[in-house]
């Protein structure tokens, strides 16, 4: 029996690239999306489920979906998420509401509905995807920031109670990546600028954007090494350094 995985936001950018080195590994994977999960799960051949991830019932169905009809489960991908860049101060509650909705409670319903499965099992691996911002400060981006030191913190927190099930638990922190997350970073906001110079400033520290196939090949080595933390770029990794 193959081993299955759900990708949440496997439709674009790390989610997409995660998905296709999966499936060159032969895992059965499902990704789950927002927008264009059909059209993608044609295009790469594998299972796909119109998800959005601030639903805690339909991701709860999702994955006890793929357990039902799969046997396993072996990993989630909580990957979906989104950006709002800009002033603090220009911030609305809605900005902040949303970006907690998708980014952080996104990925506790897949830990609420994968985790008592996986446990049951005796195996599995729940893989949060977090950021660079989520160990370090991205400034202009405060809600960001905080919805990924979320995930960071309870990605350890849970690593370490897991470990005892046979669970494993790793957090993926990127710094930035050539995928269109930045492209509609600021819905609404007067700063519309700063997503784009988001990225060039991205461009200009890392000298380049890292591309999310090649954040998936970190991501699976992470995963084979046992990496509580998985950080790329190299520029991000010295980063991370400086300051813990
Ligand atoms: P992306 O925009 O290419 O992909 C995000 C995907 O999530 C999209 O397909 C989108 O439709 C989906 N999505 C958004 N809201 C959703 C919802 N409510 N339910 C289900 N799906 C939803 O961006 P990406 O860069 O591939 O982002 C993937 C993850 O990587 C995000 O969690 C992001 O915060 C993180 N990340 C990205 C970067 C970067 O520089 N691009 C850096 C660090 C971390």
């Amino acid at each position: 029996m193959a081993k299955t995985a759900i990708v949440t936001g496997g439709s674009s950018g790390i989610g997409r690239a995660l998905a296709v080195e999966l499936l060159r590994l032969g895992v059965d994977v499902t990704i789950a999306d927002i927008a264009d999960a059909d059209s993608t799960a044609r295009e790469l051949g594998c299972a796909g489920a119109r998800l959005d991830v601030t639903d805690a019932a339909a991701v709860e169905d999702l994955v006890r979906g793929v357990k039902a009809d799969r046997g396993r489960l072996d990993f989630l991908f909580n990957n979906a998420g989104i950006v709002v860049a800009g002033r603090t101060d220009e911030l609305t509650l809605d900005h902040w509401n949303r970006m907690i909705d998708v980014n952080l409670r996104g990925v506790v319903h897949g830990v609420h509905a994968a985790y008592p499965i996986m446990v049951e099992q005796g195996y599995g691996y729940i893989v949060n995807t977090a950021s660079l911002a989520g160990l370090i400060p991205a400034p202009l981006m405060l809600p960001y920031t905080t919805t990924k030191h979320a995930v960071v913190g309870l990605t350890l927190a849970l690593r370490v109670e897991a470990a005892a099930h046979g669970v494993k638990v790793s957090a993926i922190c990127p710094g930035f990546v050539d995928t269109p997350l930045l492209d509609h970073a600021n819905p609404g906001l007067p700063q519309t600028e700063i997503g784009r110079l988001a990225k060039t400033i991205g461009a200009r520290v890392q000298k380049r954007l890292y591309p999310p196939d090649a954040v998936a090949r970190d991501v699976i080595r992470g995963m084979e090494r046992g990496r509580a933390l998985i950080v790329m770029p190299s520029f991000a990794r010295r980063a991370w350094s400086l300051v813990r």
